[in-house]
């Protein structure tokens, strides 16, 4: 039996992979900070209690160390983060505490306490930010944007580098947007989904929302853990990018969870006075420049043709499916509560 140790287990993707990875027999170790945030993620997904939870903040190494020497894990994957790109503006220095420096001292106690560990890492297609070349593949240059996607250009240089100077084998997910059930409320996606499903349940009557043509690659998280799962089954370790190779705006994402929801929308109004209004003439989304942030990453695809050659993956969900799956969650949530 293989033992694994997921930091920011409670976190969507520390959810899906614990679920996958005890499927496949593994003992897992759920690392994550105290209260019970995100545990209603394990309970959804029926896996309540079969983690084996340990206490692990990143800022702190003597005590990722003391979780390494107890568990010896033979994979670690790192999804510990402050993984809000608007957060990142307002906490810049905290972000490079988790985000960035969190790495290295994961890494440090790693390569000191269990070398033999595979190690994965949750780099992100925001490391791109600005480059024009689309899609974007691993040979592709890094431009970042934000204080969220700087932090996490250094951490994927430093595991490269312990890849590199110290053998490890270390390995990179350039992971683009993956969304699900389970994806925090505070991204574009599932605040939409949830919108959606509460206005056509009379629980709320409109949301607001930033740059409607900010322009995402959006998979489904569930694919996503499958391949860095993946990754960390190679015999050499090695950077991969995961998307799905489509591009939508944001307001297409919209335009698709309302249209889900039974609650088609037509645009009307430009700039920040866009609203999206539906059948009855209600106006259902609204603009804010709450919601736009200091540098946007404007579009952003990939190319997952490495992932597809070496690891045999391929998402399978596609735009539409995805953001009708996640509404029709958020719904039956909402009837389950009443
Ligand atoms: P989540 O935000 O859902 O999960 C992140 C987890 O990290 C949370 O459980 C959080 O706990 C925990 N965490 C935060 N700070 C610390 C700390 N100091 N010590 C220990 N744990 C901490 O992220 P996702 O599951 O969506 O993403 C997983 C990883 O993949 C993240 O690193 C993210 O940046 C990266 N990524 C995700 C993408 C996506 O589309 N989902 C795209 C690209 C990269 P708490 O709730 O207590 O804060
Ligand atoms: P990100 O790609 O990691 O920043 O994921 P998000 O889900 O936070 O944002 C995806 C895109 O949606 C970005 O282009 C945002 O600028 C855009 N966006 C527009 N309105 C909103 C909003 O109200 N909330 C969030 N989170 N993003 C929004």
């Amino acid at each position: 039996m293989k033992t694994a140790l997921i930091t920011g287990v409670r976190g969507q993707d520390g959810a899906y992979l614990s679920q996958l990875l005890l499927s496949k027999g593994y003992e897992v170790y759920g690392a994550d900070r105290s209260g019970d945030s995100g545990l209603w993620r394990f309970r959804e997904l029926g896996i309540e209690g079969r983690v084996k939870e340990v206490y692990l903040d990143i800022l702190e190494l003597s005590n990722i160390m003391d979780v390494m020497e107890k568990v010896r894990p033979d994979e670690i994957y790192n999804f510990a983060a402050q993984s809000f790109v608007q957060t990142s503006f307002e906490q810049p220095i905290l972000t490079a505490e988790i985000n960035a420096i969190g790495v290295a001292r994961l890494l440090e106690a790693a390569r000191k306490v269990c070398p033999g560990a595979r190690f994965f890492q949750a780099s992100t297609a925001e490391l791109f930010g600005g480059t024009g070349a689309a899609p974007k593949s691993e040979g592709t240059d890094f431009h970042p944007k934000s204080p969220y996607a700087v932090a996490k250009l250094y951490a994927h240089w430093l595991t490269v580098n312990y890849r590199e100077a110290y053998g490890l084998h270390a390995s990179c997910g350039i992971l683009f947007n993956h969304e699900s059930p389970m994806r925090g409320e505070e991204f574009l996606t599932r605040k939409i989904s949830l919108a959606a499903a509460r206005i056509k349940k009379g629980a709320q009557e409109k949301v607001a929302v930033g740059n409607l043509e900010g322009r995402r690659d959006w998979g489904y998280a569930v694919e996503y853990v499958d391949a860095m799962w993946r990754m960390l089954q190679q015999p050499k370790a090695g950077d991969y990018v995961l998307a799905t190779g489509e591009t939508h705006t944001v307001r297409e994402f919209i335009e698709a969870a309302f249209a889900a929801a039974g609650l088609p929308l037509r645009w009307e109004g430009k700039g920040v006075e866009e609203r999206g209004v539906d059948a009855d003439g209600k106006t259902r989304v609204e603009v804010s420049k709450e919601f736009y942030r200091p540098t946007e990453v404007e579009c952003l695809t990939g190319d997952a043709a490495k992932a597809r050659a070496a690891l045999g993956w391929k998402p399978a969900t596609g735009f539409k499916d995805l953001a009708a799956l996640m509404v029709a969650a958020d719904m039956k949530r909402l009837e389950e509560k009443r």
